[in-house]
């Protein structure tokens, strides 16, 4: 069984909305071991949403479409899939109940425009809409099927996963199961490169891509059921583990930042983080995870001189011999956030996030990050230099200081190679 996703909607088109649907879709698609062939996009258009239609039919097996199921005039799916199948639209009585009951429960008379959408191409099997109003549905036609989604997301999910995710299992006969290898401190070409003999494999797939300044490995296999797909996966991720050891940091994680966390949970620790650059963000994807009030003492955003000496203890002497934006001072940071918090370990950033330079001329990008447990202190230069890219500097850096923690957790933060000052 094969598809196309037609997602239909000149809000798609004009680049009002992102196309999550699409995303969706296709992810569930291959879960399924349903191949998706093409993704397309058409306008509220009935001649172009007509030949768009027909020409997906020609070939695949079958057309999931996504919007134009609502009460307006310029929502014209049902109609025009109906017409390329020769079919009649009809009242759907059951459907008709279901829109009253839910303008019922909103206290609000059913407008009679809404009624339009619970005629339904004769013949179709209906997907109820727990959260809205136009019904889901599917035709069949000499073997081929249109299923025809509603546009909103919060409406498409939950009827994809309570109807048509178990109105397709049975057309599929084959699962695929993925699985992303996450490391970092290796760039993408890099990686793919030490992994080429992998990547003509046909079946488990490995895949390299960048995402958000790290590089991952996709392990996709494709089986009868989850557990030969599993078996398949597993003697891989064991070999790109003894390759590459700690430069991965886990398998199937959102992000370093959970990675983080979870190993600070199981070692009852905690950590703080004085930040200067990063202006909260670093302390804001660590309370992203969930679990974080278990590992996280505060973040302090020390952005001024003044604040660095006055809340953090950055000597004046420090802070003039070598400007804020260096190796001694993210360390004062990172002992001084250790000192006012009692955390097991901290972390200073400071740096140029950029797009302008500071009074001393540093380059945007540079950035210094410190580690200390109290004990001793590990800095990092960072030299990102992407300028104009204010977040994505302040995003790398808070990966980085991240990475640092985490290698550090594992006892391998001497494998970074990085400045170690005992005190
Ligand atoms: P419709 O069912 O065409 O009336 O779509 C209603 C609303 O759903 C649109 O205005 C969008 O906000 C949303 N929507 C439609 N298609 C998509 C899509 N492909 N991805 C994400 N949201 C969508
Ligand atoms: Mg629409």
């Amino acid at each position: 069984m094969n598809c196309e996703i037609l997602n239909v909607g000149t809000e798609l088109l004009l680049g009002d909305i992102l196309n999550t649907n699409a995303q969706f879709l296709s992810q569930e698609l291959a879960k399924l071991g349903i191949g998706v062939q093409y993704v397309n996009t058409v306008g509220d258009n009935k001649d172009r949403l007509k030949r768009s239609i027909t020409n997906a039919l020609e070939h695949s097996d079958m057309v999931i479409t996504t919007g134009g199921l609502g009460p307006t005039a310029d929502d014209i799916t049902k109609e025009v899939c109906s017409e390329v199948f020769g079919l009649e639209l009809e009242l759907h009585q059951e459907s008709l109940e279901n829109m009253k009951a839910y303008f019922n429960r909103f206290n609000h008379p059913m407008p009679l425009t809404n009624e339009k959408q619970a005629y339904i191409p004769k013949g179709a099997i209906v997907f109820k809409n727990k959260f809205g109003t136009a019904p889901g549905c599917v035709i069949e036609k000499d073997k081929k099927l249109i299923i025809m989604l509603p546009g909103p997301p919060r409406e498409l999910v939950p009827m994809f996963n309570d109807h048509v995710n178990p109105f397709l299992q049975k057309f599929s006969n084959s699962i695929i199961v993925s699985h992303r290898v996450r490391t970092f401190g290796i760039g993408e070409s890099a990686l793919a490169e030490k992994v080429s003999n992998l990547l003509d494999n046909s079946n488990p797939t490995v895949a390299p891509y960048a995402k958000d300044g790290e590089a991952l490995l996709r392990v996709t296999a494709k089986a009868e059921t989850k557990e030969e797909a599993e078996k398949m996966i597993t003697p891989i991720i064991d070999n790109l583990y003894s390759q590459f050891g700690s430069l991965i940091y886990g398998v199937d994680y959102e992000n370093i930042e959970q990675k983080l966390v979870e190993l600070l949970a199981q070692k009852n620790m905690t950590i703080s983080i004085a930040e200067s650059c990063t202006g909260g963000y670093t302390s804001k994807r660590i309370t992203d995870i969930s679990g974080a009030s278990g590992v996280f003492e505060c973040g302090i955003i020390s952005y001024s001189n003044r604040i660095k000496n006055q809340v953090l203890n950055v000597s004046e002497d420090i802070l003039k011999k070598y400007s804020a934006i260096s190796g001694p001072v993210a360390v004062e940071m990172a002992k001084g956030a250790l000192n006012l918090s009692g955390a097991s370990i901290a972390i200073g950033i400071t740096g140029i996030a950029g797009p302008n330079s500071d009074e001393t001329g540093s380059p945007v990008g540079l950035s210094f990050i410190a580690l200390t447990d109290g004990k001793s202190a590990w800095v990092k230069k960072l030299e990102i230099g992407r300028n104009g890219q204010r977040d994505y500097n302040r995003y790398v850096t808070g990966s980085h200081a991240f990475n640092m923690a985490r290698m550090y957790l594992e006892g391998q933060i001497d494998e970074l190679g990085l400045e170690r000052i005992d005190f």
